[in-house]
């Protein structure tokens, strides 16, 4: 049997070895950091993911996930429009929902191996060498499912690495009085927060700005004061929650710009092929969705001497292109709605009036069920 190399442990990375190792295909993921950590994400996920993580019995209900009917939009100025959701999403830490997939994959009889970077891929003689700090080792496939920008992107010498990315992203866990069934989306000055519920009670907060609006105030406890403040409901939750972080999870340099889904061979996955804006939410349920597909192709490769290396890259770019290329652009156009007055308030203004416009830009993101 062939052997499978997937580099990044995140969403796209561990479900795939689930899926992979469930197929009885060898895999190992190897994962730069040591489990369990916290990662900047709004931690919603869409319930499009629900039957095939139940499929693989990789579905987190021991951790009662909330579940959420109900989309709250406000503007920088703090109008408010409330829309039921469409197909609805549930809430869980990627610090718990990670640590589950990783026993899940283990169980499985994948290999794990965290604390360990890829420092660099190549691909000699029909497979891959790939180095770590401490080795270098075989493999017949490489799922690169590192993420969103990685020292990876550097070496391999991936054209969207060069442009440099303005977005920074900002994550806390607090204790509030949110609703347990809202994922609220709260527009300011130059970004967007989203706040909905994870397990155990607690509150995800999480906010995507531009590095100026940082620069500006020098640092963020000054800009949160600023400028997310200035939306009442925000400077409302900063006021009367109880922060359960020392201090807030930090990323810069996040990137929407296009990227191939294969690449020297190597097939891409979640964000390491493209990643949605985050405030579709559908980021997640992207990165499950194409773990489930490259896995099924992988699969194939691995078992059918006639289903050769060339058909199976052609056959994963194109299912890839056809199931995610367009969210990806309606994201980076509805993206460009928010973070300013009128705009957002012109969306807020669309949302309560001509609810069809709200729930046609919600399916233009997001996919069905799988
Ligand atoms: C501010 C913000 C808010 C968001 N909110 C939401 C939301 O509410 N809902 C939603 O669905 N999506 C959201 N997203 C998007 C979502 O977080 C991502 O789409 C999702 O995490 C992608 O999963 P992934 O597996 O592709 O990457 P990741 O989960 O980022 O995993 C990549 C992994 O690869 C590892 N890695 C990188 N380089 C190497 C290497 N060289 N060797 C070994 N390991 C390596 C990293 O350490 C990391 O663990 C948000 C994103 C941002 C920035």
């Amino acid at each position: 049997m062939k052997h499978v190399a997937i580099v990044g442990g995140g969403l796209a990375g561990l479900v795939a070895a689930i899926d992979l190792a469930k197929r009885g295909v060898p895999c190992t993921v190897f994962e730069r950091k040591h489990y369990p950590f916290h990662r900047v994400c709004g931690e919603y996920i869409s319930n499009e993911v629900i039957p095939y993580l139940q499929s693989l019995d990789a579905f987190p209900e021991k951790f009662s996930p909330p579940r959420f009917t109900r989309f709250q939009l406000t503007s920088v100025n703090g109008a408010l429009a409330e829309i039921p959701l469409d197909l609805g999403g549930f809430g869980i830490s990627r610090y718990s929902l990670d640590s589950f997939l990783v026993e899940k994959a283990r169980a499985q009889g994948a290999t794990v191996s965290d604390n360990t970077e890829v420092t660099a891929l190549s691909f000699e003689g029909d497979g891959f060498d790939i180095q770590t700090a401490g080795k270098t080792v075989r493999a017949d496939v490489v799922l690169g499912s590192f993420g969103k920008r990685s020292r990876l992107d550097v070496s391999l010498g991936r054209s969207f690495i060069k442009k440099r990315s303005p977005y920074v992203g900002v994550k806390y866990h607090i204790r509030t009085d949110h609703p347990a069934d809202v994922i609220a989306l709260h527009n300011f000055n130059d970004g967007y927060c989203g706040i909905s519920r994870i397990e155990e009670g607690k509150t995800n907060l999480c906010y995507l700005t531009h590095r100026d609006n940082v620069k500006r105030y020098g640092h963020i406890p000054e800009m949160e004061k600023a400028v997310l403040h200035r939306n009442p409901f925000l400077k409302r939750i900063f006021a009367e929650s109880e922060f359960l972080f020392d201090k807030p999870e930090v990323i810069n340099e996040i990137t929407f710009e296009t990227k191939e889904p294969v690449y020297n061979h190597v097939l891409m996955t979640g964000d390491a092929a493209g990643m949605i804006t985050p405030l579709c939410g559908n980021g997640m349920a992207m990165a499950i969705h194409s773990a489930n597909v490259v896995s099924e192709y992988v699969h194939r490769f691995c078992v059918n001497p006639g289903y050769g290396r060339a058909q199976l890259e052609a056959d994963y770019a194109a299912r890839w292109n056809a199931l995610f290329k367009k969210r990806l652009w309606a994201g980076r156009q509805i993206q460009n709605l928010f973070g300013r007055e009128w705009t957002s308030n012109m969306a807020v203004q669309l949302a309560r009036h001509v609810k069809p416009v709200a729930h046609f830009l919600m399916k233009k993101t997001h996919g069905q069920a799988f």
